[in-house]
């Protein structure tokens, strides 16, 4: 379980992100986090990944306190967290299988267990013709599959996507969309931020609103109606 209790950020006097959120998420869960621009989202998952530190509250991911983690812990939580971002964050000189093989390369994954995974998350996010293309041989929407298939391949507990439709057409991110809640069926917990009304819409799952830092709204099946 996810618990943010009473958590805010400031950084600095004229920039408050995040005023007394308290949130819980349970495991298996789908939610969006939905909101204009400056309203906290993405610190909220930067503070889940412990990438900012809360200047007050506590949060905790299971049992532990992430706040509390040492610097040498933080490799494991953010292993157990896969995310995805609005500009794919892939590696230029690097195909579609070399970026993905990358992240278990860097999780100390063996070749044999590499050769194994690649080829099978890539084939569940539907690029197995593209295995061997360079980033810049792909289009956004595709782009944006690899980056999945990469925070996908350590198998985490917990997918963070933040506005990853942003540059996207509006078919590419019913697909990405899609993906989302396939990654959900298949047992992970799934925070979607995004401003992107139509999304929300479509959804009919929780919905957690925030402007200007706080949590105005909470709701089980929510629609966006800023
Ligand atoms: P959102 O993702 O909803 O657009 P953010 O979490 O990025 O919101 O930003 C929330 C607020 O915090 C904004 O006012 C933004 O300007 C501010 N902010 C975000 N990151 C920083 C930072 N590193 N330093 C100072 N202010 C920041
Ligand atoms: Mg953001």
């Amino acid at each position: 379980m996810i618990f943010f209790e009473n958590v805010s950020k400031i950084y600095s006097p004229t920039s408050t992100a995040l005023k007394g959120v308290t949130l819980r998420i349970q495991p298996k869960e789908f939610v969006s986090i939905v909101g204009p621009s400056g309203s906290g989202k993405t610190t909220l998952l930067k503070l889940l990944t412990v990438e900012e530190r809360p200047t007050e509250g506590r949060i905790f991911f299971d049992q532990s306190e992430v706040t509390m983690l040492r610097p040498k812990e933080l490799p494991y939580l953010r292993r157990r967290i896969g995310k995805v971002f609005q500009d794919y964050r892939l590696l230029p000189t690097k195909t579609a299988y070399e970026n993905v093989a990358f992240a278990l390369e860097a999780a100390g994954h063996l070749t044999k267990e590499i050769e194994h995974d690649v080829p099978q998350v890539l084939e569940l996010v539907g690029l197995t013709e593209k295995i061997h293309h360079f980033p810049h041989e792909l289009s956004g929407g595709e782009l944006q599959r690899v980056a999945i298939a990469r925070a996908l391949v350590n198998r985490p507990e917990v997918f963070l996507a933040d506005e990853p439709t942003g540059n996207l057409d509006p078919v590419n991110t019913r697909e990405i969309i899609r993906l989302l809640l396939k990654i959900n069926e298949l047992g992970a917990t799934v925070i979607l931020a995004t401003h992107d009304k139509e999304i929300i819409d479509s959804l009919d799952r929780r919905v957690v609103a925030l402007e200007k830092g706080e949590i105005i709204r909470d709701e089980e099946r929510g629609k966006y109606i800023i």
